[in-house]
């Protein structure tokens, strides 16, 4: 595993929202009594992602400033079963209890008879998730790399995230990918799936997991997509927007994700370090081997998508690869 990223940013104390206002702790819900959308912003679908949790715990804070002006805000702390062994000297332990948080979305996995922290408490946000028009989950990611949205699959819903984005103006890498042969995430859950239905999930990795640019990735990203969901009233997130002074980027790219490599045992080894978002230049270069297995890249100039830095695991999806669309 790469050496340990400094950590810059701090996690903030969120006990003060346990109770949440819906029966289910941690999950707000404001309603403005007018018909409208109901939007969801989800922060720790990952325990150590905390840069969402810094934008989530910002709005809950200055909830005295905004007015929920049409439809349902719904505002939800996902694992904090995981949150809640968040450890600085050992950041990488707390990113899920028992199974990862975003791979149980499937109505198999949530209905089927297995138990775990995790599944006990997606069925508990299913009726949020399932309720929700539009959707934002807000992630990070444990090597450093630009920010990027994950839109969703291709065929499936893919190229609503993308729209949903370029209508946000951010980031500027849009990733619509094949997903995740160990189970489905909660973007791809039910009709954000269909790419006929209004519905749309997306899903921003704000950067590395713990600098301080994620948190301001994660407020800004937050704020845009309020912003474009028009829930709410009066200046507050102009206001914020000002303040936090990012710049969206100059363009938006997309990359489509052409295939998974996926470990099929634990001997499983990149040839080199690779970084979120490197492209590698000739087709057939080797990247990788899993014993008697080689993986090499499909094309020319192909993007090494969020390659993983943690030990190999049968099933788990080591690097996404893809091409920029307008390569
Ligand atoms: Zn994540």
């Amino acid at each position: 595993m790469s050496a340990l990223p400094p950590i810059e940013l701090q996690a903030p104390d969120l006990y003060r929202w346990a109770a949440g206002n819906t029966g289910t702790p941690y999950v707000w819900s404001f309603d403005a009594g007018r018909p409208g959308p109901q939007v969801m912003v989800q922060a720790l679908t990952h325990g150590n992602e905390i840069c969402g949790a810094i934008a989530l715990d910002r709005l809950l804070a200055d909830q005295g400033q905004w007015q929920v002006q049409r439809g349902r805000l719904v505002l939800a702390f996902g694992n904090l079963e995981a949150f809640a062994r968040w450890d600085p000297a050992a950041p990488d332990r707390s990113r899920y209890a028992d199974e990862d948080f975003n791979r149980v979305w499937a109505d198999e996995a949530l209905s089927g008879s297995v138990d775990s922290l995790e599944r006990r408490r997606a069925r508990l946000l299913r009726p949020f998730v399932d309720a929700a028009d539009l959707l934002l989950d807000l992630h990070s990611m444990r090597e450093p790399c630009e920010p990027l949205m994950v839109c969703g699959t291709t065929g499936r819903g893919g190229d609503k995230g993308v729209a949903l984005s370029r209508q946000l103006g951010v980031p500027g890498v849009l990733l619509v990918d094949t997903g995740h042969p160990s189970g489905l995430r909660m973007i791809e859950r039910g009709a954000f799936a269909d790419p006929g239905h209004p519905r749309t999930a997306v899903l921003i990795e704000c950067g590395q997991h713990w600098e301080s640019a994620a948190a301001e990735v994660a407020h800004d990203t937050l704020l845009r997509f309020l912003a474009h969901a028009q829930v709410l009233g009066g200046d507050y997130v102009t206001r914020r927007l000002q303040a936090l002074g990012r710049t969206p980027p100059a363009r938006q790219r997309v990359v489509r994700v052409t295939e998974a490599v996926v470990a099929h045992s634990p001997a499983f080894r990149f040839v080199r370090p690779f970084r979120g978002l490197e492209v590698v230049p000739k087709a057939g270069t080797l990247i990788a081997t899993d014993g008697e297995t080689q993986f090499h890249t499909p094309c020319d100039d192909t993007v090494m998508v969020m390659p993983s830095v943690t030990p190999p695991k049968v099933g788990a999806t080591m690097v996404r690869l893809g091409r920029y669309e307008d390569a």
